[in-house]
């Protein structure tokens, strides 16, 4: 799985970075891509990679600033003009609100979308587990914003062992129904007496990989709840060491809050977004550097970078 940065700035957009949007690819694991807030222009910004729109099946919006939510009526309305493809569902997850915003936009501008869209729509009171499938859970907790904000924990289920085909070929095992008895963990007996024990050639099951995005924040536990053990954590920075008050003041975290918080949770990376249009490049590498005197993996990414999980 790769995670795509579609827009990594705060605010408003720059030259450089476009508003809040970035794409879970899952092509390998379920086929689909999962966005994670839909910031104006994400279209545009979508039109310079490789995803599908029709591609997309879920929409994940962490809060109902408009920096995060504007470009959900125009990627939604263009996702239904791709006619020669099939028109699949696709579903919304985010604060209640999300879906009287997306259809008054449809409706006022006399969209009709050829597609079904399904609301998940969730307050203080009904967050926890919001979604889970054979292969997927996915849970949202409160953070601390200036209006209710959520951050997303993505949990991919253990992935089963695989059989080690070569190991039983040479235990002399014959190829054939055998096989799928022992994939399926039965101990087996060769005709010859020998006893074949499932376990012997099955790999270990692999852990599924943990991935934390969250919403605009100011440092709070729930980051770090989110957080435990993730794999990759995406959190805001929206400003830099030094800026602890204005951050609080504004609902927001500093990169140095940041990477507490990746520490505290024992993440084993951390990618910065929400990047605010004053850091030129030289403070970027800074806000960097800065960050690794607390979690030394962590990078500040830009838009259209692609991260493999
Ligand atoms: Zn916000």
């Amino acid at each position: 799985m790769d995670i795509q940065f579609l827009g990594t700035g705060a605010g408003q957009p720059s030259k450089a970075r476009n508003v809040s949007s970035l794409a879970l690819k899952l092509l390998d694991e379920i086929n689909e891509v999962w966005l994670f807030d839909c910031g104006e222009g994400t279209q545009n910004r979508i039109l310079e990679t490789t995803i599908r729109p029709r591609k997309v099946s879920k929409i994940f919006i962490t809060h109902l600033h408009g920096d995060h939510i504007f470009g959900l009526p125009g990627f939604l309305s263009s996702r239904a003009f791709q006619a020669n493809e099939e028109q699949t569902d696709l579903d919304i997850y985010g604060p209640q609100g999300i879906k009287s915003f997306v259809l008054t936009s449809l409706r006022v501008s006399g969209s009709r979308l050829p597609y079904r869209i399904h609301f998940h729509e969730f307050d203080q009171d009904s967050l926890g587990k919001i979604f889970e499938t054979d292969k997927f859970t996915v849970y949202a907790e409160e953070l601390d914003h200036t209006i209710f904000c959520v951050g997303y924990r993505v949990m991919q289920k253990d992935l089963e062992g695989t059989l080690d085909a070569e190991k039983l070929k040479a235990a002399g095992v014959p190829f054939g129904p055998l096989f799928g008895k022992i994939k399926n963990g039965q101990d087996v007996v060769l005709e010859d007496g020998t006893e074949i024990k499932a376990a012997d050639y099955i790999s270990a099951p692999r852990p599924g990989k943990i991935i934390t995005i969250l919403g605009d924040t100011r440092k709070t536990n729930a980051s770090v709840r989110l957080a435990v053990n993730a794999d990759v954590l995406v959190h805001e920075s929206t400003y830099g060491k030094g800026d602890e008050k204005i951050a609080r003041n504004h609902g927001h975290s500093t990169n140095m809050q940041a990477a507490q918080v990746a520490a505290e949770a024992g993440a084993k990376r951390l990618l910065l977004n929400h990047i605010s249009a004053r850091f030129l490049s030289k403070d970027i590498s800074q806000l960097k550097k800065d960050a690794a005197t607390v979690f030394e993996n962590v990078h500040v990414v830009k838009d259209l970078e692609e991260v493999e999980v």
